[in-house]
């Protein structure tokens, strides 16, 4: 049965996504669930931590180091992280670095 992605992102993006909701997501976009560069960047969380560990890689400067500008990976990456604070905070962000990712939760009294 063919998915209709615009219905799809609507009713699951809603919600906070997880690793499996990430693959699938980008599995529909890309074609290839890429879960190495999902875990990569959700490598750092810690239970209780909340959101601070988008500090570390939910970011254009880290993104960029790891995967060099205009690869596949960095706009799975970026899709990434605009699919987290739009499920979070409805808003459609790709912070430049950590200041700019500690500013924004902060904003969003998400820490
Ligand atoms: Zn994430």
């Amino acid at each position: 049965m063919p998915i209709n992605m615009q219905e799809f992102l609507c009713k699951e993006l809603v919600y906070k996504m997880r690793l499996k909701d990430h693959v699938i997501v980008t599995e529909i976009v890309f074609g290839n669930g890429y879960d190495d560069v999902h875990i990569w960047l959700d490598e750092l969380y810690k239970p209780r931590s909340g959101f601070l560990h988008w500090q570390h890689r939910h970011h254009i400067k880290a993104i960029k180091e790891k995967y060099g500008y205009g690869t596949t990976k960095y706009s799975v990456a970026i899709f990434h992280v605009l699919c987290d604070w739009f499920s979070h905070c409805n808003l459609h962000h790709v912070p430049r670095d950590e200041n700019e990712v500690i500013s924004f939760l902060k904003e969003e009294n998400l820490i």
